[in-house]
């Protein structure tokens, strides 16, 4: 803009009151001219009038002077119209009260008033509007003015608008900020976040937890749904992450289905994973994207500071590895970080190296766990359940594999080999017993599927009624039509489609209409929540069995292990029931024997009621008593207590304080005492860890440990100290 200072050029002069109320223009009229001054000079300076009279009204630039005490004494109305006020309300009111005072934006800078009463001469000074309904920018330049004896006699100066560079420029710093799909912070701004909330909080010893969450099968709806509906899929995570964290600026996508929680101040495991728990929950509903419904998951890895890494670079990396720990257990989970997990996150890569050679080693195998009918008792089926034997490790569980495998894609040779193998074996037993092979999302994807499927009924000679295959909700996320298809290809083979793990996240009824399933088979988590006392899923399971019976499918309950459970289940009418109070998986011989002994009648026998979960385990950990530490081992922990091996005759009553490694600290009492085994009560109830194991709710600060030498007197608990013992171990 360089008319303005084109303008100030303009020679200046005497400056008082009464020229001022003739304007700008008055004053440039007021020029003293010698005699004689010719009539082209006249001319001039009112072409240059009209011409200043032009440029203001076309709203480019604006003109203002002040008197000596900086009130304003000429202004340009345009200008003033736009602030709000006609340009006659304005005079006389101090110039700098038209702008916002600078501490609301550019603090570098130095401030008009600052200026102004060093009657200082200042360029393009950005200003915003003080004025209501004034948000525009402003560039203000101004010069001292000095009359005839050299003294200050006020100001003028020009303006132009620059709310739109302004604008196009914090346009700008918002891109490299903010993530432009959801609003989100993104990497670049977080990670600056963390590293300064983690230094201050380093000082203050305050704790901060980090989440970090990986969508699930998000490839699978970009893949198929394109692109956009990709897009309004994270906006719509977003704002479900928005509303569970509350605070915007915390919540940061870092590039493509990954996302960053900042939580300072919480250190608390039970809240974190509630947190973490519902962030899952809400995410894995379903979505509607440009008229689809889809469904993913979520992962959640969440580390806490000073606990699990000081700096960033640690937090982020620990939250990492607990993030895939969670993903590996079977996806839709949370972990904290422990450091076990880098031993795990290595033991995982050897196991998807050895899942490479299971098959031809011969360590897998199929076990057949049976499907009764739950008035009878009468076994009506059975279902195929994989099984590797390690060659060092014994067993391992198929939730730990079967993941392991889809993401490998050797999902596809087991999956095979188990369709085989069943179809096979139960060609082999006398009598009508039904199989049941459990399918993977990823095989049902697949438009080989049905080829390969009508090979094991061939190979067999099984017939298709008999065999039955196990689909899990998440197929429904995928192409509707492709969905379609695929069912009606299976169904045409003749074979039975059954629903399974029917209550685990994204249930909807709505599906359940229109899929040709045979049977649906409700979650053991389901039924497990519907004994606590307050849960509506016992009603929900109602729900469930007569829309069954509706639609001509059968039901079955799985995972049932007590008796409560089961007089639940039957009073709901569920009509079949899977689970340890019938029987676990047994080998294919089995089954052959019951067959041929005629009909196969099994006497439900469990637990009365369902214990809080237990844990069978050895893990050596310390109990710590008077100025003693002891090497024990727990054998079996819930959240409320455990069993201990390792000291010998310990008086009931007694009190310990066992510590778990890392901070894990819980007081406990013996409640029962044999030779050399105590059951023991912890005074704080331990927290889900979010991947089947227990933790401590909370753990000692690295900075109490530091500062108190010894763990139990940060627990304010000293009736245990100990002194050397803490610092010899
Ligand atoms: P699923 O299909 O829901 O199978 C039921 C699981 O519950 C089995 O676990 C079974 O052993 C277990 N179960 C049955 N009754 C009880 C009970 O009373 N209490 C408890 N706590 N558990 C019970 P398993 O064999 O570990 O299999 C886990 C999952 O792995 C299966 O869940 C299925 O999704 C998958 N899977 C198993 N075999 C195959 C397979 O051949 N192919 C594929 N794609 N997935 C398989
Ligand atoms: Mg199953
Ligand atoms: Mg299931």
């Amino acid at each position: 803009m360089d008319m303005p200072s084109r303008i100030e050029c303009v020679e200046p002069t005497e400056h008082g009151a009464d020229e001022s109320q003739r304007g700008f223009f008055g004053l440039i009229g007021t020029r003293r001219r010698k005699p004689g001054t010719d009539a082209a000079a006249e001319m001039q300076t009112r072409e240059a009038l009209l011409l200043l009279r032009n440029y203001e009204e076309s709203g480019r630039g604006w003109f203002w002077s002040t008197d000596t005490e900086g009130r304003i004494t000429y202004i340009t109305d345009a200008v003033a119209q736009m602030m709000g006020r006609p340009a006659a309300s304005l005079i006389g009111t101090p110039f700098v009260e038209l702008f916002l005072p600078a501490d609301s934006h550019d603090e570098r800078q130095r401030t008009l008033p600052f200026l102004m009463t060093r009657q200082s001469k200042f360029d393009d000074l950005p200003l915003r509007g003080a004025f209501e309904g004034d948000d525009r920018w402003w560039a203000v330049s101004g010069r001292p003015q000095l009359d005839a004896n050299g003294r200050f006699a006020g100001y003028r100066g020009s303006g132009i608008d620059i709310t739109a560079q302004r604008r196009s420029a914090e346009d700008a710093s918002r891109l490299a900020l903010y993530d432009s799909l959801t609003g989100l912070a993104n990497r670049f701004n977080i990670s600056k976040k963390l590293d300064s909330t983690l230094a201050a909080f380093s000082q203050q010893q305050r704790p901060c937890a980090i989440m970090l969450l990986d969508l699930d099968r998000f490839k699978q709806v970009n893949d198929t749904l394109g692109h956009p509906a990709g897009d309004a899929l994270l906006k719509q995570v977003a704002e479900r992450l928005l509303k569970i964290v509350g605070d915007k600026e915390m919540v940061s996508r870092l590039g493509g289905d990954e996302f960053q929680i900042i939580l300072p101040d919480i250190e608390d495991r039970g809240e974190l994973g509630e947190m973490a728990a519902d962030i899952i929950a809400s995410l894995t509903q379903p979505y509607s994207v440009e008229g689809s419904r889809c469904i993913i998951g979520a992962s959640v890895g969440v580390a806490i500071a000073p606990f699990d890494g000081q700096s960033s670079d640690d937090l982020v990396r620990n939250a990492d590895l607990a993030l895939y720990a969670a993903k590996g257990n079977g996806r839709g989970r949370f972990a904290f970080y422990s450091s076990d997990l880098h031993q795990a996150a290595e033991d995982r890569r050897v196991l998807e190296e050895d899942l490479r050679d299971a098959l031809t080693r011969g360590e897998i195998s199929i076990g057949y766990q049976p499907v009764v009918n739950a008035g009878s008792n009468v076994v009506t089926g059975v279902e195929a359940l994989i099984r590797w034997t390690h060659r060092d490790r014994g067993h391992i569980s198929p939730a730990l594999f079967v993941p392991i495998a889809e993401e490998t894609n050797l999902i596809w040779p087991l999956g095979e080999w188990v369709l085989l193998k069943a179809c096979e074996d139960a060609a082999s037993w006398p009598g009508e017993m039904r199989v049941a092979v459990n399918v993977s999302p990823i095989q049902f994807a697949n438009p080989e599927l049905p080829k390969v499927v009508a090979r094991a009924l061939a190979a067999s000679g099984l017939s298709p009624d008999r065999l039955e295959l196990e689909i899990t909700e998440s197929v429904f996320l995928g192409d509707t039509a492709e969905t379609n298809r695929m069912f009606k290809a299976l169904k045409d083979l003749g074979v039975r489609l059954a629903l399974d793990d029917f209550g685990t996240g994204y249930s909807s009824l709505g599906y359940l209409q229109s899929a040709p399933f045979d049977k649906i088979k409700i979650d053991q988590s389901f039924v497990r929540g519907a004994t606590e006392a307050g849960s509506r899923n016992g009603a929900i399971i109602a729900a469930i069995v007569a829309l069954a019976e509706a639609l001509d499918m059968e039901t079955t309950a799985e995972g049932i292990e007590s008796l409560d459970q089961l007089a639940l289940v039957r009073k709901l009418n569920v009509s079949h029931v899977q689970g340890y109070i019938y029987s676990k998986p047994v080998p294919s011989a089995e089954v052959v024997r019951h067959g041929e002994a005629g009909s196969w009648t099994i006497k439900p026998s469990g637990p009365a009621r369902q214990r809080n979960d237990r844990f069978s385990m050895f893990r050596k950990v310390t109990a710590i008593h008077d100025n003693h530490r002891y090497a024990v081992v727990i054998r079996n922990l819930s959240a409320t207590g455990a069993f201990i091996e390792g000291i010998l005759d310990v008086p009931i009553g007694t009190r310990f304080v066992i510590d778990f490694g890392e901070g894990q600290l819980v007081t406990a009492t013996v409640r029962r005492s044999t030779k050399h085994q105590q059951g023991i009560e912890f005074e704080q109830t331990m927290v889900s860890d979010g991947n089947g194991g227990l933790c401590t709710r909370h753990r000692v600060s690295p900075y109490l440990i530091a500062a108190a030498a010894q763990p139990t007197s940060a627990l304010a608990l000293p009736t245990f100290t100990t002194t050397e013992d803490w610092k010899a171990a």
